[in-house]
């Protein structure tokens, strides 16, 4: 794949493995593109298929600041405890942390302070000094704001949900993110889908991550729905690419700022760049 252009580049997430899923902020998702018309769009006749197997983030909500600014919080508290004066700031996150997995991205922000600390694991509690326990802290700062300020789903993706509710089809989460429940929770919209396969769920299952179609596969097989009557929504590459490999009805590529192009090249059969057009 060609480099990405640097607004691109500064929006990838922070907390899934390096070649997961990626998102963007929303006022990407408000880029005109003609080349996505709703006339094309469209063409999608829901008679044809009995579930939808929606993404999260990037597709029903715009879950990237969030994730910024649990890292500010927990780096800024960290620091302060320390009495490190310098402060993290945004262009840290770029320099040192988006993109990587958590941990990766903790320890290089560390070592730009010239601070170091044992790498611990998983289990490490968020209080331990270790890099482990920061980046599960980070983790509950974006709970925790999730909680107390809510995130707003795209109003689009709402308007789908609600016209696919009333028209029996059935839906499922299938994100990477092991925070999917929390923030479906926290955008009231969890009760919408009794189908979640996260990160967590994946883990436990042990079925791979996108691109493999694996979670794909087991939301559908979950919904009692067989693959060629599912519909796929996805604004990653890797997505649209499970997707593909999953042989399913009909994969929707949804671009926030990926391209059209490319969701197509990698396996979108429909590209929009908002859902209210397909409700
Ligand atoms: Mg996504």
């Amino acid at each position: 794949m060609t480099s990405s252009p640097a607004w691109r580049r500064h929006h990838v997430r922070d907390d899934v493995p390096a070649g997961a899923e990626q998102m963007w902020r929303p006022t990407h998702a408000m880029r005109y593109r003609p080349d996505t018309s709703p006339a094309y769009a469209r063409a999608v006749d829901w008679t044809d298929y009995d579930a939808a197997l929606f993404d999260l983030d990037g597709v029903i909500t715009p879950t990237a600041e969030v994730h910024m600014r649990a890292w500010d919080q927990m780096f800024n508290d960290f620091l302060r405890d320390r009495g490190v004066a310098e402060p993290y700031t945004d262009a840290d996150y770029f320099t040192y942390v988006d993109g990587k997995p958590r941990y990766d991205g903790v320890r290089s922000f560390l070592a730009s302070r010239s601070i170091t600390l044992p790498d611990g694991d998983a289990s490490d509690a968020a209080s331990a000094e270790t890099v482990s326990g920061l980046g599960n802290r980070k983790n509950d700062d974006f709970e925790q704001i999730l909680k107390t300020e809510g995130v707003a789903p795209y109003p689009g993706s709402v308007a789908l949900v609600k016209a696919l509710v009333a028209r029996g089809t059935k839906m499922a989460i299938v994100s990477s993110s092991r925070n999917a429940a929390a923030v479906l929770t926290a955008a009231g919209m969890i009760d919408y889908f009794p189908v979640i396969v996260s990160g967590k769920e994946a883990g436990e299952r042990g079925l791979p991550g996108k691109p493999a179609p694996d979670t794909f596969l087991a939301a559908a097989d979950d919904l009692g729905v067989p693959k060629e009557r599912a519909v796929v929504f996805e604004d990653a590459l890797s997505g649209v690419q499970a997707g593909r490999a999953g042989d399913f009805g009909l994969v929707v590529g949804v671009d926030r700022g990926v391209g059209a192009d490319a969701l197509k090249q990698h396996g979108a059969d429909v590209v929009v760049d908002d859902l209210e057009v397909l409700a």
